[in-house]
Formats: structure tokens, C-alpha cells, sequence
């Protein structure tokens, strides 16, 4: 249910609550006088704000209204906040994800299970710290979610989170959709190193009963179908495997 909805000045469509110029932060809290309290302090600083209460309308919306920044409470109906993380980030959305951890055991989930969360704030909190820290976010990170939509480029390797499409010296690659995610994660962050744990986490969920060999499987899959451009996954011994140009 759409709580409330304010686009960034200019974006067409205003909720009336928040104006927005600084880009709309998706809200995603099942605790109402919480998620009010955030929406006040965010739209006070010139955010537009939409909420939503329960995860899967949470995702639905980040991945439909693509927000600057999105604003995660961790336990949620439907589906937790940190699973709207991995599937936005399985999907090479790098959206900057701030938790909201109510216990000490969410932030040992959130800052050691690496979901490329970006910051956490744990309840009691103060809204206006909570502002503060999406605006450190927004500072650190760069581009946004145009940039994540944008074509990436790794040597001769192209893809299009968009078209969900991909070129490999000019021809078009046919990847399955697990396939795609998987490069899409590795291309999102060129030169980075994944773990083999970490890409299974972000693909295939925490709750994917496959082993590691699973990931070694598709990398093969995936290199199989680049041809001449399989080298852009490299195997890091003893570690994992990242997309560069080296
Ligand atoms: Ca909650």
C-alpha cells in the first residue's frame, strides 16, 4: 500500500507531503509512527519520501521508482529488508541501502554476511541522524541509480541492466536469467573480488541449499557462452573471481 508518494521536483506526480528536490528515498518500515517520524525528517531536508510497509511492495517499489537512496527495516512482512538488498544487488542495482537493525544480532547479519549495505542505524535512533547518514551515503556514493542502470563496459564485454542484454565483441550473448545476474554483479564492480560465498549469497540467496561448486558451475556456463571473451571473469586462486580487462 502506497503510504505516500512524492517525486523529485520536476518527476510529474506529487503526493502532496514531501516536495524532493534533493531525489526520492524509498522508505521501507512496518512500524508506522517510525516510518512517519523518517518521511518527516527526510522531507524536512528536501527529500521526496515513499514508504512502504511490508517487503515485497518494498521491493517492488525500489525497483519501479528507482530511489537515490533506500531506507530498510529488517524485519518486515512478506520479505526482510536484507533480502530486498540481495536482490537488488543480484539484479546490479547499488542503490545505497541504509538498515534499520532493531537488535544486535540484525547488525551482526548486516555487516557480517557483506550485503553490500552501505550503512545501518540501529532503533532507538534519531531521525535526524538517520538523515544525516543518507546524506553521507548520497556523498560517498557516486552517480546513483541512473548509473546503475547504465550499459558497463568491461573489455569487450557489454551489458545492459536495462535490456537485462548482453554483447561480447559485438555479438549478442544469450544468458540464462541466474547466468546474467551473475555477471551483472561481477561487471557492476570491475576489479573487485567476490568470494564464492559472497556471489552465492547475492545470486542465489542465503537460502539456496548449493555449494559453492554451483557458482564454479555457472562461471563455466557463462564463459562458455562469451567465447572469445571469457577472459573479462577471471579465477583469483584461493579466492574467487572478479570482471577486469587485465
Ligand atoms: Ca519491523
Amino acid at each position: 500500500m502506497i503510504n505516500a508518494c512524492a517525486r523529485p521536483a520536476g518527476g510529474g506526480m506529487m503526493g502532496g507531503v514531501t516536495g524532493g528536490g534533493k531525489g526520492l528515498v524509498l522508505v521501507v518500515e512496518d512500524e508506522r509512527p517510525i516510518a512517519d517520524l523518517v518521511r518527516m525528517y527526510l522531507g524536512r531536508d528536501g527529500f521526496g519520501v515513499h514508504v512502504e510497509h511490508d517487503g515485497p511492495a518494498g521491493l517492488a517499489a525500489a525497483r519501479r521508482l528507482r530511489p537515490v537512496a533506500c531506507v530498510l527495516d529488517i524485519a518486515l512482512p512478506g520479505l526482510d529488508g536484507t533480502e530486498i538488498c540481495r536482490q537488488l544487488r543480484a539484479a546490479g542495482d547499488w542503490t545505497p541501502v541504509i538498515f534499520l537493525t532493531a537488535r544486535d544480532d540484525e547488525v551482526d547479519r548486516v555487516v557480517g554476511l557483506e550485503l553490500g549495505a552501505d550503512d545501518y542505524v540501529t532503533k532507538p535512533f534519531s531521525p535526524r541522524e538517520l538523515v544525516a547518514r543518507v546524506k553521507a551515503v548520497l556523498r560517498r556514493t557516486a552517480g546513483g541509480p541512473a548509473e546503475q542502470e547504465r550499459p558497463r563496459q568491461v573489455g569487450p564485454v557489454v551489458l545492459d541492466p536495462a535490456r537485462r542484454s548482453v554483447v561480447a565483441a559485438g555479438a549478442p550473448v544469450q544468458l540464462t536469467s541466474t547466468e546474467f545476474d551473475l555477471l551483472a554483479h561481477l561487471m557492476a564492480r570491475p576489479g573487485r573480488v567476490f568470494t564464492r560465498e559472497e556471489l552465492l549469497a547475492a545470486v542465489w540467496g542465503y537460502a539456496a541449499q548449493a555449494g559453492t561448486r554451483t557458482v564454479d558451475v555457472h562461471v563455466a556456463q557463462v564463459r562458455a557462452k562469451l567465447g572469445a571473451a571469457a577472459s573479462v571473469i577471471r579465477t583469483v586462486r584461493g579466492v574467487g573471481y572478479t570482471a577486469d580487462d587485465a
